[in-house]
């Protein structure tokens, strides 16, 4: 009898299963990356969303252990809630307070966040940007913010500037950043080597009249400009300051990368980018 992927009945009783907690959750693009890794590694995997609803991350982790599920994306609006569930943390995860994996060694729960080193490998893979020595300002002090600015300070950049519509998120946002970080004012982008849109203006289903912070008309040549937002692949503000000169990039990078970083720490197994990219471009370039 075929055992594994490969059976005719495939996923069988002896499939491992992941997936990805939120709410909503069936917009999801997580499940379609995770498979298409395990499809390209031949693992007998398969993701799946659940939809948790807010309050229930709890009973999900709780869950996962009586299930036996591998591994579970974490998704809003349950990152912080989850990073206080588990029982161990990364440190990246720690000095965040938000998990997006949860890794399940027998009983023990382990929290990662790969949100940034998604956004760090989709610059120097997509861009050819190395953040070393370079300086940086995040628009946005959410969870994408926050992550991207950890990680860029991490990344050895001299300087991330943080501007935000609430000054409290901003100083908190800043502060992860230790003694390269403080917020700023959107007239910082003009010396700005980087600068990441980390806020949902510009996304799908987001009011059209969203006026970006920053003013992309001030960007130019010599500058990188990126937006987190991946559907649409590009947004207005992007579309403008590549129209002014700027190298641009969308966010579908980070996407890719923090889901890969996900499949290597659940499987163990380097992760297969360019499948998982492949099948995120066949659906968002789709019909
Ligand atoms: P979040 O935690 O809800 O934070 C949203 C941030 O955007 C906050 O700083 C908020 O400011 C700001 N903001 C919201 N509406 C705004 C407006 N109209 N004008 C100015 N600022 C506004 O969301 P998140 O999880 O950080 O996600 C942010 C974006 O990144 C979303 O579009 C999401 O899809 C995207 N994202 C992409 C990836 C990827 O892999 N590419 C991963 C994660 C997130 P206040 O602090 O003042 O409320």
């Amino acid at each position: 009898m075929t055992a594994g992927r490969d059976a005719p009945h495939w996923p069988s009783a002896a499939t491992t299963v992941v997936g990805i907690i939120g709410d909503p959750v069936a917009h999801s693009l997580s499940p379609l990356l995770h498979n298409a890794a395990f499809a390209a590694l031949g693992l007998d995997w398969v993701s799946v969303g659940f939809a948790v609803a807010p309050g229930r991350a709890a009973a999900a982790l709780e869950g996962m252990r009586a299930l036996r599920v591998a591994g579970l994306s974490v998704t809003m609006p349950h990152k912080s809630d989850v990073a206080a569930l588990v029982d161990e943390r990364t440190a990246v995860a720690e000095r965040l307070g938000a998990v997006n994996c949860v890794t399940r060694r027998g009983e023990v729960l382990l929290g990662h966040n790969t949100d940034g080193e998604g956004l760090v490998a989709s610059l120097r893979h997509g861009a050819g940007f190395d953040p070393a020595g370079r300086r940086a300002l995040v628009v946005g002090a959410g969870g994408a913010g926050r992550a991207a600015v950890l990680a860029l300070a991490e990344a050895g950049a001299s300087e991330v500037v943080v501007v935000n519509r609430s000054a409290d998120r901003a100083a908190i946002a800043a502060a992860l950043a230790g003694p390269v970080g403080r917020v700023g004012t959107p007239a910082d982008a003009a010396d700005a080597d980087l600068v990441v849109e980390a806020t949902p203006v510009g996304m799908d289903g987001v009011a059209d009249d969203a006026v970006p912070l920053v003013d992309p008309a001030g960007l130019g040549a010599g500058q990188l400009a990126v937006d987190l937002v991946y559907r649409p692949a590009q947004t207005a503000w992007l579309a403008a300051a590549a129209a002014n000169g700027a190298a641009v990039l969308g966010g579908l990078g980070m996407l890719v990368h923090q889901a890969a970083a996900i499949v290597a720490a659940w499987t163990g197994r380097d992760a297969p980018v360019a499948a998982m990219w492949r099948a995120a471009t066949e659906v968002l370039d789709g019909p």
